[in-house]
Parts: C-alpha cells; sequence; structure tokens
C-alpha cells in the first residue's frame, strides 16, 4: 500500500492531507513553506511504522484525550497513519501477541517512544506497576535506551506527582528523573496536563518527524510553543480580574463568568495555551466550562496545587501577596489587581518573556 493509500481508503486526499498538515504547523508557530516539508516526514512514517506507547501508572486519560478528535482531523490521520506499533488500549493485538509486536519493535530500534504515567522509582517499589508479569519501570528503562527520543505525556509521565503520585505510598517519579538516575540520556520532551491534548501530542510528533530534533523546551523540559505563556494572560476572564471582579457564590447568575482566583484558579502561575487551544479537538477547556485552572501543566501536581477549589493560602499571586480575599471585593480590589498588571507586565519584560522568548518555566513568586 502506497504512503496516500491509507488517506484515500479513509476518504480523504492527498490535498486535504496537506491542509491539514499546514494547519498543525500554523499552530506549532512554523513558517507556511514548512508544511509541504512535514507532509513529506509524515508521509515517509507511513510506511515505517515509529511509535511505541507505554502505559505506566496512569488513568488512561491522556490516551482518551488524544484520540478524542473529531473526523476527520489531522489528530486522527496522523494517529492512524502512524501505525503506532505497541499501545496497550488501541492496538488490535493482545497477550503475548502484543508483547512480540513491542519486541520486535524494540529490536528495530529508529522509534519513539511515548509514555503516559508516572513509573516507580526503584525495584523496591516495583509492585505498585507490573505490566505484562514485569516491572513497568525495566520495561521503561529498557525501551527509553533504545529510542530516538522520548515524549512524556501527561502530568504522571511528566514529574510523577500526578494522581498516582499524589501521596508518598509510591514515591511515583517521572521519565526524566528515572532516566537521569540511571544514566540513559535519550532526550525527553514533557508535554504535561491532566490529561493532555491532542494537538500538543501531534505537533509535537510532527515536529520530530520533521525537523529531527527536539524543539525548543522549558526548564521543566516543556515545548515553549505549547507551553511558554501564562494562561492567566490569555485568560476570557482576565478583564473581570482587572475590574476586581472575583467570582464567591456559585449559584449567582451575574457572577457566572468573573475571575475564579478566590475559587482555587491556578492560572497566574501556569504555563500553558489552554485559553487558544481547548481539549476535545478545541470543544471546551476548564476556565471556559466554568472550572478554575487546577495547574496541571506545572511540576508538582496534584500536591502542591492543592486543595483545588478554593484559594490555597500558599498560593500568592505576584505582586497581589495575601491581598486578594473576599473582604476586599468591593473595596478597590480593582486597584490591587492593577497592581499586578504592572508588577506582571514588568516582570515579563524583566523576564524576557515579553518581546523575546525565553527558557524559564513557570511558578514564580
Ligand atoms: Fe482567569 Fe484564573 Fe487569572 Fe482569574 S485568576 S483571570 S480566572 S486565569
Amino acid at each position: 500500500m502506497g504512503k496516500y493509500d491509507v488517506l484515500k481508503a479513509k476518504g480523504v486526499s492527498r490535498r486535504d492531507f496537506m491542509k491539514l498538515m499546514a494547519v498543525t504547523t500554523a499552530a506549532l508557530g512554523l513558517p507556511a513553506a514548512i508544511a509541504p516539508q512535514a507532509a513529506k516526514a509524515v508521509g515517509e512514517a507511513l510506511a515505517k511504522p515509529p511509535v511505541i506507547w507505554l502505559s505506566g501508572m496512569e488513568c488512561t486519560g491522556c490516551t482518551t484525550s488524544t484520540i478524542s478528535t473529531i473526523n476527520p482531523s489531522a489528530a486522527e490521520l496522523i494517529l492512524d497513519t502512524l501505525s503506532i506499533r505497541y499501545h496497550e488500549v488501541i492496538m488490535a493485538g493482545t497477550g503475548e501477541t502484543a508483547e512480540q509486536a513491542y519486541a520486535e519493535t524494540l529490536a528495530e530500534g529508529n522509534f519513539i517512544l511515548v509514555v503516559e504515567g508516572s513509573t516507580p522509582p526503584n525495584e523496591e517499589k516495583d509492585d505498585y506497576c507490573i505490566v505484562a508479569g514485569k516491572p513497568f519501570r525495566k520495561t521503561l528503562l529498557e525501551a527509553a535506551e533504545k529510542a530516538e527520543a522520548i515524549i512524556a505525556v501527561g502530568s504522571c509521565a511528566c514529574d510523577g506527582a500526578g494522581i498516582p503520585g499524589a501521596s508518598d505510598i509510591t514515591q511515583a517519579v517521572g521519565v526524566r528523573e528515572l532516566l537521569k538516575a540511571n544514566g540513559i540520556a535519550t532526550p525527553v520532551i514533557n508535554l504535561p496536563c491532566c490529561p493532555v491534548k491532542s494537538q500538543t501530542v501531534i505537533g509535537t510528533i510532527v515536529y520530530y518527524l520533521t525537523f529531527k530534533q527536539v524543539p525548543e523546551l522549558d526548564s521543566q523540559g516543556r515545548p515553549l510553543v505549547y507551553y511558554g505563556g501564562l494562561l492567566h494572560d490569555n485568560c476570557p476572564r482576565r478583564g473581570r480580574f482587572e475590574a476586581g471582579q472575583f467570582l464567591e457564590d456559585w449559584n449567582d447568575p451575574e457572577q457566572k463568568d468573573y475571575c475564579l482566583l478566590l475559587k482555587g484558579c491556578k492560572g497566574p502561575k501556569t504555563y500553558t495555551d489552554c485559553a487558544s487551544v481547548w481539549f476535545n479537538d478545541n470543544a471546551n477547556f476548564c476556565l471556559n466550562a466554568g472550572s478554575p485552572c487546577s495547574g496541571c501543566s506545572e511540576a508538582g501536581f496534584y500536591s502542591k496545587f492543592n486543595p483545588l477549589y478554593e484559594k490555597n493560602d500558599d498560593f500568592h499571586v505576584p505582586g497581589v501577596v495575601g491581598q486578594i480575599s473576599p473582604d476586599l471585593i468591593g473595596a478597590g480590589v480593582g486597584a490591587v489587581a492593577a497592581g499586578y498588571l504592572a508588577f506582571s507586565t514588568a516582570g515579563n519584560v524583566a523576564r524576557g518573556r515579553i518581546g523575546k522568548k525565553s527558557k524559564e518555566h513557570g511558578g514564580d513568586e
């Protein structure tokens, strides 16, 4: 089967495919001239299935999110055509057949390894994640050694602090930490969020196939193109923040689009593109659905960001440390928020986030 026959079989012309590649590369901030090169790289991948997807301690939310696409989207096409060789949820094979597919792909090498979920840190904790009768940690290490590059999807895989690592019981760690402890230097691209968005996964795979190198990353290993801006700076409720209108009563219809800072919103410290690229093929995202940002793209989520639905006393907004409380609402808090704006803008300029790219990660105090 030719490399575009897979697309034809799905009723998608080469022209449509090129258009979808143009959309995907544009989302990456790449010049339009790159689209044909990206299409060629993905086209070549049709004949050379390059992906192993391993699942450790996780809820499968990142898989669900990645495959939640609307027909026919770039994500669906690319996921289908990449022929992911091993993925416990979506692969047709089971049992020994599945393990054989994994072993063969491993032996061939030259694959991209996608990791979903965290891992036990050492032999002592291995019992918390056994897959196919084998400690997941060992499987991850052997695959990581042979992979060209690793994409850690979701908060759990990135730093181990997601839900499976929220208590001390599992002592779960992320991919980068495990590899560092074991002296493995394969590059790791972290794509946090709980769950990751399909556009982020697909865009990163396309970027890697096109350029054969990892995109520019911040200090948490996240591509700047997706995690370079503060959610707070692009939030649709930002005008309410500036006006000092903070939601206190969920049942008051007048407050329904107020700023959710007092309800635990972590947007002022969370670097993500969630305000502009939504989940489920742009169907919606947390703040638009009425939920505060939980900070899931930041290292330390979930435990460091708990409680999620009330303002944590330890959560200080730069320049507004501790000042915003229900008592202040209606008493000039807009000026306080304006003070934050001045502080934030000056800070962003000083740190190079405005005017030029920065490798700094979020979580400023
Ligand atoms: Fe939006 Fe949260 Fe910032 Fe309020 S605090 S403007 S809800 S990101």
